[in-house]
């Protein structure tokens, strides 16, 4: 980690700084209504630098409602529309970066969707979000949106997730807690920054990129299966049939699944027949699928599953579905799948 990056030194050049604001919803934009659940409707445009005058002391900022919804209304949709209001800011050369205030409970997977999408970044593009309301007295909202700014004026060039006083890589976060303050975490990757006392930037952060013009074409059509004791190979190939285009399989530990009675062998093998590719990930948080490690695991590589490396579920969803609607369902995509793209996974050794 290199050190430095103090609060005050910040203050200092806070007037050249500019970042623009993103609202999509959120805990962090809602407030109790009479019955005490939490809403969109009172509060979802709020002035955040009057209700967080700090913000103006880090950066200029700009706000934009993009949606007013709860993260998990958000679907593939959004996240294109959400892509093309980043792409169109970073590329107006006008922003040292970008915050985008984000439901938690999706934010990892549209985290890791515009983290692909968009490639190689010149600037920062930060999701943020909150357990509690900014409204509420006793609220993670502030803290997270002040990091948020600090990381969106630092030379972090990539999508990050600012939460809980760290800084991930957008896509190895995942959200881990409902309840504490301390929500994300990337299990396979240290935190690019770190905002305690000081702030300290991973010497792991990617270098700047150009960048590229915006392909959001996407599968939309694909589904998650996590392997369970007793799953029945038949509802895996019924949802092919049915018209799912690809599949990302949790599998145990390194990549294992059941190979003998109930196998999901010949279902993997029918369903990557019928064109539907089969990438499979761990169910573990850290480690990574290693097909040469067990009988299932070496089944599974022969019958034609991807391996997802040290993805999270949420980051081989996003890429299943952006590698589909970018390449199909043939050799490219596997290519697509071995290769880190904006550091999703650890590259396999031959691609
Ligand atoms: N349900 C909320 C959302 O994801 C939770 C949160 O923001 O913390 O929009």
């Amino acid at each position: 980690m290199e050190g430095g990056g103090h609060d005050d030194a910040r203050v200092a050049r806070a007037s050249v700084m500019k970042v623009l604001v993103l609202l999509t919803g959120g805990t962090l934009l809602m407030s109790a209504n009479v019955d005490g659940h939490y809403t969109l409707e009172q509060t979802f445009a709020r002035n955040l630098v009057a209700e967080v005058p700090a913000l103006a002391r880090i950066a200029e900022l700009d706000a934009k409602l993009v949606f007013a919804l709860d993260s998990a209304n958000m679907r593939p949709r959004e996240w294109q529309v959400l892509a093309r209001e980043v792409h169109a800011g970073v590329a107006s050369g006008k922003y040292d970066g970008i915050v985008i205030v984000h439901g938690t409970d999706t934010m990892a997977y549209s985290a890791s969707a515009l983290a692909l999408m968009l490639g190689p970044l010149p600037c920062p593009v930060v999701f943020t979000g909150a357990q509690r309301p900014l409204a509420e007295a006793r609220s993670d909202a502030a803290q997270n949106l002040v990091d948020a700014a600090i990381v969106a004026t630092l030379p972090v060039p990539e999508v990050v997730v600012a939460f809980g006083s760290r800084g991930l890589r957008g896509c190895r976060a995942t959200k881990r807690d409902a309840w504490d303050y301390d929500a994300f975490d990337s299990p396979n990757e240290a935190p690019l920054v770190k905002l305690g006392i000081g702030v300290e930037r991973g010497g792991h952060v990617r270098a700047p990129g150009v960048l590229a013009p915006l392909d959001d074409r996407l599968e939309p059509s694909v589904l998650a299966v996590r392997v369970f004791p007793g799953l029945d190979p038949r509802l895996v190939t019924g949802a092919v049939r049915a018209g799912v285009k690809g599949l990302v399989l949790e599998a145990y530990g390194v990549g294992t699944l059941p190979c003998h009675e109930g196998s999901l062998i010949p279902a993997i093998e029918e369903v990557t027949a019928l064109g539907a590719p089969v990438v499979v990930v761990s169910q573990c948080l850290r480690g990574h699928v290693d097909f040469t490690r067990y009988e299932g695991a070496l089944l599974t590589a022969k019958a034609g599953a991807i391996s997802g490396g040290d993805m999270t579920v949420e980051a081989a969803l996003a890429k299943l579905m952006i590698g589909l609607g970018r390449y199909g369902a043939g050799d490219e995509l596997r290519a697509y799948f071995a290769r880190s793209v904006v550091g999703e996974r650890t590259p396999e050794a031959s691609a």
